[in-house]
């Protein structure tokens, strides 16, 4: 990995300490599991960096209940390099050969190669974060059962930080500021509704005297659990190759993904740092900060290249596709 002059470097380095203070809270028995998990590791193909995550439920910004641990991971950069090169039968060259190589394949969006590489997480957070990520549907998913064991008295209460109002402009976010009087009602709402909804879960599970008759079995777990609200927890597995995984981080790692998945996105972004370094660069510049642009777009470059004029209505772009274009490349603003 880079120096740490690297802001990458530096995150990864705060969130692997913050994950060691985490480990050393947990009980013995935890911390027996994830050090016999790491144990297997010790001759696998991870670079240093990764193994040293391995294992550690690592903690998510805002939401003290909600954790990302790599369980488990195939292959590294040179396993990318290695399946592309099966085509001209040359076999691994030097690592700047291997760097210029994971990068034309991504910049040409190559698929495969990338699909030699996965990974398995256990991811920690709320319903309503796990609804959306399970969208993604190139993955194998295995999550806690509500029907088998009791659900998880945690939920996710907002930081103060993350209340707002609605967006005006985005009808799908949130955006102007709430008044300090307005962000504790709604976050003691939250809490409140929440504590509201597991006494009547527990009550419904037969766990607490009063609701049915004395010595009448309780109801169903499967049935009880629908009380509960969307900010309950739940855990669930994810398995999915590297191709996939740039997708989804393509997506939630990005500003108009809610705040809540994204939070855990950018956890997942520093482990792929940590795995694949040659990769998470490429990555960066070619899909989470790069561009695509469409045929009006191209147009309105070169237009603007070659001196002219250029605004909405020349390049036949509508309202919406130009301030989209525009907040991608401010220098088109004022045009
Ligand atoms: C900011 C944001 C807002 C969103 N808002 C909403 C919303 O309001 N409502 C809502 O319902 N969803 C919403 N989504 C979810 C979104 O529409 C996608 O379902 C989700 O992001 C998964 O993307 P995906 O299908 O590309 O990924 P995956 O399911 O992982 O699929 C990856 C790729 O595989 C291919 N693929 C997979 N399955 C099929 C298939 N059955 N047929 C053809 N090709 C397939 C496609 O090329 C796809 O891009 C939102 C997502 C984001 C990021």
């Amino acid at each position: 990995m880079a120096t740490q002059k690297n802001p990458t470097a530096a995150r990864l380095a705060r969130l692997r300490k913050d994950a060691a203070k985490g480990f050393e809270k947990l009980s013995p028995a935890d911390r027996k599991e994830i050090l016999a998990a790491r144990r297997q590791y010790r001759n696998g193909n991870l670079p240093k960096d990764m193994l040293s995550l391995v294992g550690l439920p690592l903690p998510v910004a805002g939401q003290p209940h909600s954790s990302v641990t790599v369980i488990d991971a195939m292959g590294n950069d040179s396993s990318i390099v290695q399946a592309a090169r099966v085509s001209y039968g040359i076999g691994t060259k030097k690592i700047s050969e291997d760097r210029a190589l994971i990068r034309y394949l991504l910049r040409h969006r190559h698929t495969t190669p990338f699909e030699m590489c996965d990974i398995k997480l256990r991811i920690a957070c709320p319903i309503f974060v796990a609804r959306q990520w399970l969208r993604h549907r190139t993955a194998s998913v295995n999550e806690y059962s509500g029907r088998y064991s009791e659900m998880m008295d945690l939920r996710y209460v907002p930081p103060v930080d993350a209340l707002k109002a609605q967006s005006q402009t985005n009808k799908q976010g949130r955006g102007g500021e709430l008044s300090t009087g307005a962000k504790k009602v709604a976050g003691n709402a939250i809490e409140l509704i929440g504590d509201e909804a597991q006494l009547t879960y527990e009550n419904l599970l037969g766990k607490r005297d009063g609701l049915f008759e004395p010595g009448s079995p309780g109801l169903t777990r499967e049935l009880s659990r629908i009380v509960l609200p969307l900010n309950t927890y739940t855990i669930f597995y994810w398995k999915t190759n590297l191709h996939n995984l740039m997708h989804f981080l393509k997506l939630r790692a990005d500003p108009h993904a809610q705040e809540e998945i994204r939070n855990l996105a950018e956890v997942i972004e520093l482990a792929l740092a940590a795995w694949l370094p040659t990769t998470f660069e490429a990555y960066m510049d070619y899909l989470k900060e790069g561009a695509m642009l469409s045929r009006m777009e191209v147009e309105a470059v070169n237009r603007k290249l070659a001196g002219e004029p250029v605004a909405a209505e020349t390049v036949g772009m509508s309202k919406r596709e130009w301030s989209d274009f525009v907040a991608r490349f401010p220098a088109f603003k004022a045009v």
